[in-house]
């Protein structure tokens, strides 16, 4: 018999475009939540939280790939890599540099995303777009020696004005266009922009994003 958490799973999976890939946000659900995404084929999982993630990863089956997606401290990154397929929050130039010695030190890459603050709260983490411009105009990258930057995540302002919201993507996808274009031939990887969630993934993808995480509309609500 398929479960609620599987219907859901592949309502969610229709919706959405096949070039969009389908990131579900388990942060806060027991492991046998995500047994039940497993069951009906989902393989992609993300985690907002360093202990979480090592206890589901743990008790979950191996073939599933973790991404990281809440802020990381820094006191949290050695604990965290080698673990998950791609970190996408990271946001700041020092978290970057932490997250590269530790890889090094590791002898491994990690693959990022750098996540850009667009959204008009000003509690969101991120780089600011022009500090965001900065680093790639200094060319700040190519002292990385074991992080692969494969592109950008960013939030919309939590609002129910769709105007507003699809202004915050569309100012993340100008500007991610805008360095792939100008410095993809140093970053061949940089190709993910990370943007919607279960209310707002529509607009998101209208607006260019290709992968976006959606926790309540798979799981339900989570009772923090
Ligand atoms: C929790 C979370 C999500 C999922 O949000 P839903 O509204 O439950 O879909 C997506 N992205 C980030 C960064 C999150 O922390």
């Amino acid at each position: 018999m398929s479960s609620a958490i599987g219907e859901r799973l592949l309502q969610v999976r229709e919706s959405i475009p096949a070039r969009v890939q389908l990131v579900a946000v388990s942060k806060f659900h027991p492991a046998d939540a995500v047994l039940e995404a497993y069951n009906a084929g989902q393989r992609l999982f993300g985690e907002s939280r360093v202990q979480e993630l090592v206890n589901k990863q743990s008790q979950l089956p191996q073939d599933i790939s973790w991404h990281f997606i809440g802020h990381l401290q820094t006191n949290k990154v050695r604990q965290l890599i080698g673990r998950v397929a791609l970190i996408e929050s990271v946001d700041s130039e020092r978290l970057l540099r932490l997250i590269d010695e530790e890889s090094l030190r590791k002898n491994l890459t990690t693959r990022v995303l750098l996540q850009v603050h667009v959204a008009g709260e000003e509690t969101k983490f991120g780089f600011d777009p022009e500090e965001l411009r900065d680093f790639f105009i200094n060319r700040k990258f190519l002292s990385l020696k074991a992080v692969e930057i494969c592109g950008l995540m960013a939030m919309a302002t939590n609002t129910d004005d769709n105007e507003r919201i699809r202004t915050d993507f569309e100012k993340a996808a100008d500007l991610f266009r805008e360095i792939k274009a100008t410095y993809g031939h140093y970053l061949p990887n940089f190709a993910t922009l990370s943007m919607g969630m279960s209310d707002d993934r529509n607009i998101a993808i209208e607006c260019g994003s290709t992968m976006v995480r959606v926790g309540t509309a798979i799981f339900g609500s989570r009772g923090y």
